[in-house]
C-alpha cells in the first residue's frame, strides 16, 4: 500500500481531506482534476465544453496512471474516475482506496453554497461544475449519486464525512491506513494456521515479530495477564523485548526464569511452576507465554494444559528446532526418570509467534541441529522446499534474509498441514514427521542423551532411513546421495562411529513407536514422498546401521 487514493461523489471533500491527510502523514498531495487542468492548460469545465467528456476522461486516466506510479502520496481523484473499471482496478492495486461519503443535502450545501464544516472552501459554483448544469442541480446530485453508489462500494474503506470537519475526516483516513497496513503486514507474516478441535492457531514467522507480540496476543483475544516462562540464555537476550511489547499492549506480565537444559523438563520444576502460578493467583482467563526452545515450550505448554484444568498458551519459540517443530502441533510433555516425554498432553497453543531475529543469538551447533528438522520437512513432503535448501544453502546457513524467513515459513507450513490433518496422531499422517527418528531416538538413548543434539541424531537417522529406502527398492542411489550432500552442506553429521550397534538396536525395540517388536519405518519413495513400512527385514536394518556406525 504505497499511496492513499480518495474517491467519492463530488462534494464529499476529496481535495481538502487529501491535502490534510498528506500533511498528517508528511506525504505529497495530488489532485487528478488539478493535474488535468495543468496539463490541458484550461479548466475542467472548459475541457468538457470544448472537447467533450470523453476527452476529459482520457486525460484523467493518464494523470491517474502517472500518480499511481508514485509512492507516499495522497491522491484526490475526480468523482467519476473510480466508475471506470480499468481506473478502478489500477487504483485498488496501487494503494488504499478510501471512498468519502456524505448525504445529498451535505453535498448540495458544500457544492452550491460553499458550506459544510470547511469542506466547501475549495469548491466552485454549479456553473463551473459541468455535471450539475441544469434546472435542478439537487435532483441531478441524487440521481447521479444513486447510480454511482455500487461502484464506490468497491473501495477498501469508506469514511462518512457528514458532520465531520476536514481535520476529523483526514484523521479517519489516516486511521484506516494504519489499521489496514498493520493487518496486511500481519497477514504476510502468517506462515500457517493449525486447525484443531480447539480452534484455529495462527503461526506467525518473521523478523522483528517480538516487537509485536503484545499486539498479536490481543488480536488473538489474549488481553489480561501473561506469565512469561523463559530460561536465562533467552530471557537475557530477548525477554525484555517480549515483555515490553506485551506491556505496551496493556497486558500485565509476570516473568519466571527457569534453568536451561533438558533436566528442567522434570517433575521438580513442574511443581515449582504450579506453586509460582498459584502464588500469583493465575486464573483460567490469563495466559502463559513460552519464550524459548523446545524445553521451555514443552514444559510451559504442559503447565498450561494442566494448571486450573487448562489455560491458554502462546508459543514464542526462539530456537530453530522449536520454530519448525516443537512449538507447532500441541504436543506438550515432561520427562520422568524412566524416560523422556512420558507424561504429557495435547494442548494446542492459541498463537505461535516466531521472531526470526532470535536465531542470530542461538549457539551455532543448536542452529545447525535445527536445520535437520526443517530439511526433513522438505524430504518427506515438499521437494520444492528441498530444492530451495539445495540452491541457497550458503545464504540460509548465514541466516540471510529474506530466504531464511521463507524456508522457515515453508517448513512450518508443512508441519501445520500435517498436524491439522492428524491432530492426535491417530491417522498415521503425523507419523511421517518421524522420518529419521527411529534410529535418531535410538542413538540419543544409546548415548544417554549426552553426545548428540536431537537434530544431529535425526540427521544420522535420516541417513540410515535413506539407505533402508534404497535397499527396499523405493529410492534410487542418486536421491540418497542428494540427501547426504545436503546434510553435509549444513554441517550435519551423517555417521556416528562412537555408538554401539547392539545398544542402538535395543533402544530401537524399546522405543514408544515400536509395537509388538515391529518397527514402523518412515521411508522415502522419492524426494518429497514419505511412506510408512513395517516390513523391513532385519538384515537391511543391520546393513544400514553398519553404514552409519562405521
Ligand atoms: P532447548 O530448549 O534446550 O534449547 C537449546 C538451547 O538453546 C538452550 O540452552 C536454550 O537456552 C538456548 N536458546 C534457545 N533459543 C535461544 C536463542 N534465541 N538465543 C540463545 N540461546 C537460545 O532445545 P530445543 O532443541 O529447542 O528443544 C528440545 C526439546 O524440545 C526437547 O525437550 C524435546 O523433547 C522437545 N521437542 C518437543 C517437540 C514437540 O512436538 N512438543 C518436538 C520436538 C522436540
Amino acid at each position: 500500500m504505497n499511496n492513499i487514493l480518495l474517491t467519492g461523489f463530488p462534494g464529499t471533500g476529496k481535495t481538502v481531506v487529501a491535502q490534510e491527510a498528506a500533511r498528517l502523514l508528511g506525504w505529497a498531495f495530488m489532485d487528478t482534476d488539478l493535474e488535468v487542468e495543468r496539463r490541458a492548460g484550461k479548466s475542467v469545465a472548459a475541457i468538457f465544453t470544448d472537447d467533450g467528456e470523453s476527452a476529459f476522461r482520457a486525460l484523467e486516466a493518464e494523470a491517474l496512471r502517472d500518480a499511481c506510479a508514485e509512492r507516499d502520496m495522497v491522491i484526490a481523484t475526480g468523482g467519476g474516475a473510480f466508475i471506470d473499471p480499468s481506473n478502478r482496478e489500477l487504483m485498488l492495486r496501487s494503494g488504499l482506496v478510501v471512498a468519502l461519503e456524505a448525504t445529498p443535502e451535505t453535498i448540495g450545501e458544500r457544492l452550491f453554497h460553499g458550506g459544510g464544516n470547511g469542506h466547501g472552501h475549495a469548491n466552485r459554483p454549479p456553473a463551473e461544475r459541468p455535471l450539475f448544469r441544469g434546472a435542478d442541480p439537487m435532483e441531478r446530485v441524487r440521481g447521479l449519486k444513486a447510480s454511482r453508489q455500487a461502484d464506490y462500494a468497491h473501495a477498501h474503506w469508506t469514511v462518512h464525512t457528514t458532520g465531520l470537519t476536514v481535520a476529523e475526516a483526514a484523521q479517519e483516513v489516516v486511521r484506516a491506513w494504519s489499521l489496514l497496513r498493520e493487518r496486511a503486514a500481519a497477514a504476510s507474516e502468517l506462515a500457517a494456521t493449525v486447525h484443531s478441535s480447539s480452534g484455529p492457531c495462527p503461526v506467525y514467522v518473521g523478523p522483528g515479530l517480538f516487537e509485536r507480540l503484545g499486539e498479536l496476543c490481543r488480536a488473538a483475544g489474549l488481553t489480561t495477564t501473561a506469565y512469561l516462562f523463559s530460561d536465562p540464555a533467552v530471557s537475557g537476550r530477548h525477554g525484555r523485548r517480549a515483555q515490553l511489547s506485551l506491556e505496551r499492549a496493556g497486558i500485565a506480565v509476570h516473568t519466571l526464569t527457569l534453568p536451561q537444559g533438558e533436566t528442567t523438563k522434570g517433575l521438580d520444576t513442574l511443581s515449582e511452576c504450579y506453586g509460582w502460578l498459584a502464588d500469583r493467583r493465575a486464573e483460567r482467563g490469563h495466559f502463559i507465554v513460552a519464550l524459548g526452545g523446545g524445553v521451555i515450550g514443552d514444559l510451559a505448554g504442559f503447565v498450561a494444559a494442566t494448571f486450573n484444568r487448562g489455560m491458554p498458551v502462546v508459543q514464542a519459540p526462539t530456537s530453530l528446532a522449536a520454530m519448525v517443530d516443537a512449538a507447532i502441533g500441541g504436543k506438550t510433555a515432561i520427562n520422568l526418570p524412566q524416560g523422556k516425554n512420558l507424561v504429557g498432553a495435547f494442548h494446542q497453543p492459541r498463537l505461535v509467534v516466531a521472531d526470526i531475529d532470535t536465531l542470530a543469538t542461538l549457539p551455532a551447533r543448536e542452529l545447525t541441529s535445527g536445520w535437520a528438522e526443517a530439511i526433513k520437512h522438505g524430504l518427506i513432503l515438499d521437494s520444492a522446499l528441498l530444492e530451495t535448501f539445495e540452491e541457497r544453502a550458503d545464504e540460509i546457513a548465514r541466516l540471510e534474509q529474506p530466504v531464511t524467513t521463507e524456508v522457515v515459513r515453508r517448513s512450518v507450513a508443512i508441519k501445520a498441514r500435517v498436524v491439522t490433518q492428524d491432530e492426535r496422531e491417530t491417522l498415521g499422517l503425523r507419523m511421517m514427521l518421524n522420518y529419521g527418528h527411529t534410529v535418531g531416538h535410538a542413538l540419543e538413548a544409546a548415548t544417554e542423551y549426552g553426545r548428540l543434539l536431537h537434530g544431529e541424531a535425526v540427521a544420522i537417522g535420516m541417513t540410515a532411513a535413506a539407505r533402508i529406502s534404497q535397499a527396499m527398492g523405493l529410492l534410487d542411489g542418486a536421491a540418497v546421495e542428494r540427501q547426504d550432500r545436503l546434510l553435509a552442506r549444513f554441517g550435519l553429521p551423517t555417521h556416528f562411529p562412537e555408538a554401539d550397534r547392539d545398544a542402538v538396536r535395543r533402544a530401537m525395540l524399546t522405543d514408544k513407536k515400536t509395537t509388538d517388536g515391529s518397527v514402523r519405518w518412515v521411508l522415502l519413495e522419492g524426494v518429497g514422498q514419505a511412506v510408512v513400512r513395517r516390513d523391513v527385514p532385519r538384515e537391511i536394518v543391520d546393513a544400514a546401521l553398519d553404514d552409519i556406525l562405521l
